[in-house]
């Protein structure tokens, strides 16, 4: 089969590979049909994470039919229409059972590895390193699903692709996001980044009530998207102070609730730039700039650690701070059913799509923000 693979930095091959075979009787394997690349992917595509090999398949946001289970499959059958979680989880273990499916204890056959920095590891995910399981990712013609009554979700209804791929980890990233940020009806919510993970934040934090949502970022076509949701107001970083413009805007309280929807991309966009070699860390301008008793939530990966991280300011202005990688699979159901009544279209963020093929093209596109890219949607 093909699938897209990594040979080092910025450096993506469509390869002829073998294709992946039950190894546990709570295998499935899917025949994928839609699958995306994550600003998560771009970690990876620029060698920030630790634990790639070169030929690691990557991918993380597929979906497709069902073509064959192992034998203590009880949920899915062959035909099965599915989209799959990137977080892989056991669905018994004490994380699993109290809903915190990304950090299931269980999944994670290099857990010693992410250990070795963190103290514990998170949840294996699909195509992200051997520090994160070495699993193989999604985009690709077919992918091996462990745990299958565990992650994957049936779509019955005839919805699209598109209108569902993006419940595989963006749409429930941006939606914990702003349950993470603990958004109350007349806050003020800021998000800093407007990549799919913040168009999703945007959207969500105004499905949770906020009074007012400001998106933070210097891309123009990204800005303006983040604009088209509701009464959403813009912040150009390229252009305005950001920590001056939500003073002026909030009566200098600064925002209720900051989310961090850029991550360790920030690192590079605002220290290695050489025209901004003075912008703060987006972590620092959110502590800075939130309310007293405020809430940071922070969807964004971090790799390593971040210096300079402003932790007086954190803790003597009293903020929450709420992270982690997104527990995919208990926001399934309720997000599916936001998309069948129509109260959002995720689809609407897409725009670029191709064949595995294209692959290598749209990941350099999409990293280097180019030809108006938010999204990129790859079919097999
Ligand atoms: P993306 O790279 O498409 O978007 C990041 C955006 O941040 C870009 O539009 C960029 O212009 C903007 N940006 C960069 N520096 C900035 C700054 N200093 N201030 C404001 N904006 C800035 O990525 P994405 O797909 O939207 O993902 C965003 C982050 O979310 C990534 O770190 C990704 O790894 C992470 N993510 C986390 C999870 C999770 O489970 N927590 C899941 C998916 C993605
Ligand atoms: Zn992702």
């Amino acid at each position: 089969m093909k699938a897209l693979r990594w040979h080092g930095e910025g450096d993506v091959r469509v390869d002829e590979v073998p294709k992946p075979e039950i190894e546990e009787p709570t295998d499935a394997i899917v025949e994928i049909t839609a699958t995306a690349i994550c600003g998560s992917d771009l970690h990876l595509y620029n060698d920030f994470m630790p634990g790639m090999e070169e030929g690691d398949i990557l991918g993380h946001e597929p979906m497709g039919e069902v073509v064959e289970v192992g034998e203590e499959v009880e949920d899915l059958r062959e035909g099965d229409r599915v989209v799959v979680p990137f977080t892989i989880s056991c669905g018994e273990c004490w994380f699993c059972e109290n809903d915190l499916y990304s950090l299931c204890d269980e999944t994670n056959p290099n857990a010693e590895m992410a250990a070795e920095s963190m103290g514990h590891s998170p949840a294996g995910l699909f195509g992200f390193s051997h520090t994160l399981g070495g699993y193989d990712g999604g985009q690709a013609e077919y992918l091996r699903v462990p745990h299958a009554d565990v992650g994957p979700i049936k779509i019955d209804s005839d919805l699209s692709d598109e209108e569902v791929l993006f419940l595989s980890d963006i749409y429930p990233t941006g939606y914990m996001a702003a349950e993470n940020a603990e958004i109350e009806e007349n806050d003020t919510v800021a998000v800093w980044g407007c990549g799919p993970v913040g168009q999703f934040a945007v959207q969500s934090a105004w499905m949770m009530g906020a009074d007012r949502v400001i998106a933070i970022d210097r891309i123009e076509e990204r800005l303006g998207m983040a604009e088209g949701h509701a009464d959403t107001e813009v912040i150009d970083y390229s252009e305005d102070d950001v920590y001056e413009w939500l003073m002026d805007e909030t009566d200098g309280r600064g925002p209720d609730r900051c989310i961090d929807a850029v991550g360790s991309e920030a690192h590079h966009t605002c220290v290695d730039v050489p025209d901004e070699p003075d912008r703060p860390y987006v972590l620092q301008e959110a502590i800075k700039s939130c309310r007293k008793g405020g809430t940071l939530s922070i969807p964004g990966v971090y790799i390593d650690g971040v210096d300079d991280m402003p932790m007086g300011p954190l803790m003597n202005k009293a903020l929450t701070v709420n992270s982690g990688q997104t527990h995919v699979q208990a926001y399934l159901n309720p997000l599916l059913e936001t998309i069948e009544n129509g109260e959002i279209d995720p689809a609407e963020i897409i725009t670029h799509r191709g064949s595995l093929e294209d692959g290598p093209e749209l990941y350099e596109t999409f990293n280097d923000k180019e030809d108006d890219c938010v999204k990129v949607v790859l079919e097999p």
